[in-house]
């Protein structure tokens, strides 16, 4: 099994990570003593050297909590748990790092995606515009175009201890772009521990599975810059996947997902037209009940909706056939619409703050 950090299959097989990647398994104490969604609902479903992290919060000592987006497309609530855990991760005891990774996201991908850099810059705008509105803190993000000089020399320096052999060894190919990118990642990941900004101590970044290869590389570099760097630890998430049977969200198919700038009555309309875990006809409903673990209506609720007794006993409902399909999509498709109402008033404010972060004064 090889993974390819910028390809667009769903890693299906998790449990292979586990066994021939080395990936740990989040454990018993984390999940009970870590009060996020995403740790109580198996979000997260492992790690690469969390322990430290965690340590640290429950003692109460700093560490850098460090993420990012590449900026190829519009937002979606997929990605909107990776602002969510980093929100958590703030309120609890993080020093804060947050990437808009423009050039990353134009240098490492096809011009048929994204054009030039400028195109990066204006979903820079969108993606960090909701990004504000989803609570992140303006004073917390970077966008890569526009970082400091020091940054840049370090990206430079990483460049010497990544050979030719090691990156086609890791990524199964050479390509000038990526590997710009990959430079920029490394450089985002590690500088936070430099003497200019924190020092040594314990990092955290949040990566969907097939950025793992990343991780590895950067965890490798770690040791051989002539800095005192911690190795950084991940954590790994799943991925929300599209509302449509067995469907990743597709950017050609815009039905398969909800953008969190889609109006909300065609984001309410695109929860009723979902993939369900239900029977045929409603009496099966009642006589067998649903299947909550292949609905997608469900896997929504599991990754958005706050209230954990609630999806609980919806999950239980579900089984047991005292609910059925139609009233479960019209209590996501009011939860979805309420939600994006709120959202769209926020980011009225939040674009021209994005605006500035991204193009500076103007
Ligand atoms: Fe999904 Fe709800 Fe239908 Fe169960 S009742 S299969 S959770 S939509």
């Amino acid at each position: 099994m090889s993974i390819d950090p910028w390809g667009s299959e769903i890693i299906e097989d998790y449990e292979k990570l586990f066994v021939e990647f080395g990936l740990k398994r989040i454990s018993e104490e984390i999940r009970s003593n870590l009060k996020h969604l995403s740790f109580e609902r198996n979000i997260v479903i492992g790690h690469r050297d969390f322990e430290k992290v965690y340590d640290h919060i429950i003692s109460r000592r700093p560490f850098i909590n460090m993420t990012g987006i590449a900026t190829s497309g519009e937002l979606h609530f997929g990605h909107k748990v990776i602002i969510d855990i980093f929100k958590f991760f703030k309120d609890s005891g993080g020093r804060n790092y947050f990437a808009i990774c423009d050039i990353d996201a134009y240098v490492s991908r096809p011009d048929s995606r994204i054009p030039s850099l400028e195109v990066a810059k204006k979903y820079a705008v969108e993606n960090l515009s909701h990004a504000l509105a989803l609570g992140l803190d303006e004073k917390d993000v970077y966008v890569q175009s526009r970082k400091e000089r020091r940054y840049y020399e370090f990206a430079f320096e990483v460049s010497k201890k990544i050979t030719e052999s090691t990156f086609r060894a890791i990524y199964g190919h050479l390509d000038l772009g990526k590997i710009a990118a990959n430079l920029l990642q490394y450089a985002d990941i590690l500088h936070p521990q430099l003497p200019e900004y924190e020092g040594k101590m314990p990092s955290i970044t949040v990566i969907a599975a097939e950025q793992d290869p990343h991780l590895r590389a950067v965890r490798d570099l770690a040791t051989r810059l002539p800095y005192d760097f911690e190795p950084p630890s991940a954590l790994i998430i799943v991925h929300l996947s599209g509302l449509k049977a067995g469907k990743k969200m597709s950017k050609s198919d815009p039905e398969t997902c909800v953008f969190l700038g889609d109006p909300p009555k065609v984001a309410a309309g695109k929860i009723m037209n979902a993939f369900t875990g239900g029977q045929p006809t409603v009496a099966e409903q009642k006589k067998l009940g649903g299947n909550p673990n292949i609905c997608k209506i469900y896997e929504f609720l599991k990754f958005n909706y706050p209230f954990n007794v609630k999806l609980r006993e919806l999950y239980e409902d579900c089984i047991a056939g005292r609910i059925i399909c139609g009233e479960c999509k019209l209590l996501t498709a009011e939860f979805v619409k309420e939600f994006l109402e709120n959202h769209h008033e926020k980011l009225k404010t939040a674009v021209e703050i994005a605006k500035r972060i991204v193009y500076g004064e103007v």
